[in-house]
């Protein structure tokens, strides 16, 4: 009797510790990230709604992905973290950096420096009408990939998170196709090895992120400061969100949704509820394509990330 009493107390704790501990994303979960992580309560929050009429055009340059053609140094991790699959980047050796092996880096848009790939996850629903974390123009597509990089200038990810220019995270956006998209395949064929949380496997062989980026057009994106869109929701983020979709099938969309979060449930909704803009300025990069924005030219280096007037005024204000 006593023992069974026991139990049910060590049973009652156990399951006290997983909710202080750990965090998950029903909506009554998202509300409570705040508690153990303040910033995930701030004023620049991610992920965003994000509409091409209310997005402020600017010339910029684009965005520079350098050796994004190359094969990624091997060998590289997929885990099952409970709240996503994450993709680990093997750092090079200092011996084989005095060779000249880099990892791939970007600059160009709206960044001053250089900034270092880290890793790429994914966000997913349930269904096809859903999962993204951002939407565009009212839409939310069933996957985005977040593709982390640090600016240079910081030694680490942990030093980055304390900076406001820490990080720039590419996010790209899929949409379902009936067939015949292989763009993932290298991370979608092995998803079955690691369908159970915290598990990790090498992949066998390694790949490009160009491969997997194949035919997107990446002239035009959207830009806005936010943060990490999972606890500690550090405000360290430059987000470059691409407005082109990638394609995925709908029978690799099943092997993400086949994985098992930490409660043993099916890992699929995994992402964060729409944030509040609270002033920030949205801006897009001019292409060809959007011609009647021509005349408007604003240096990347003057512009303001937080607006101090209503969202209507701003395009004229940057009218010359
Ligand atoms: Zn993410």
């Amino acid at each position: 009797m006593r023992s069974a009493a026991l139990t049910t107390v060590i049973a009652i704790l156990a399951v006290n510790v997983s909710l202080v501990l750990g965090w998950g994303y029903r909506a009554s979960d998202q509300r409570r990230w705040a508690v153990l992580h303040p910033a995930c309560g701030g004023r620049q929050q991610s992920p965003i709604a994000i509409a091409a009429r209310q997005a402020i055009p600017i010339s910029i340059p684009a965005m520079e992905l350098i050796g994004y053609q190359n094969p990624l140094p091997g060998p590289l991790t997929i885990t099952n973290n409970g709240h996503s699959v994450a993709l680990t980047i093997p750092k090079y050796s200092s011996e084989e950096e005095k060779k000249g092996f880099r990892l791939p880096y970007i600059f160009g848009g709206p960044l001053d420096n250089e900034y270092e790939i880290e890793g790429l996850h994914f966000h997913w629903g349930d269904k096809n009408n859903r999962g993204s974390e951002h939407t565009l123009n009212d839409m939310r597509l069933p996957l985005e990939m977040h593709i982390i990089h640090r600016n240079k200038k910081y030694r680490n990810l942990a030093e980055a998170l304390q900076h406001p220019d820490g990080l720039c995270v590419l996010a790209f956006f899929y949409q379902v196709v009936e067939f015949d998209a292989k763009l993932l395949t290298p991370i979608v064929k092995n998803l079955s090895a690691i369908e159970n949380y915290n598990t990790s496997m090498q992949l066998p062989h390694t790949f490009s992120l160009s491969s997997i980026l194949s035919g997107l057009d990446t002239e035009r994106f959207y830009t806005y400061k936010g943060s990490l869109t999972t606890p500690p929701c550090a405000e360290a983020v430059t987000w470059v969100v691409f407005s082109d979709y990638l394609p995925i099938s709908v029978f690799q969309m099943d092997n993400f949704r086949g994985l098992l979060s930490n409660l043993n449930l099916p890992l699929v909704d995994n992402f964060r509820q729409l944030q509040p803009l609270f002033g920030r300025r949205i801006f897009v990069r001019i292409t060809s394509k959007n011609p009647k924005f021509k005349k408007t030219k604003l240096h990347y280096s003057k512009w303001d990330w937080v607006g101090h007037k209503k969202a209507e005024n701003d395009v004229a204000e940057f009218d010359e």
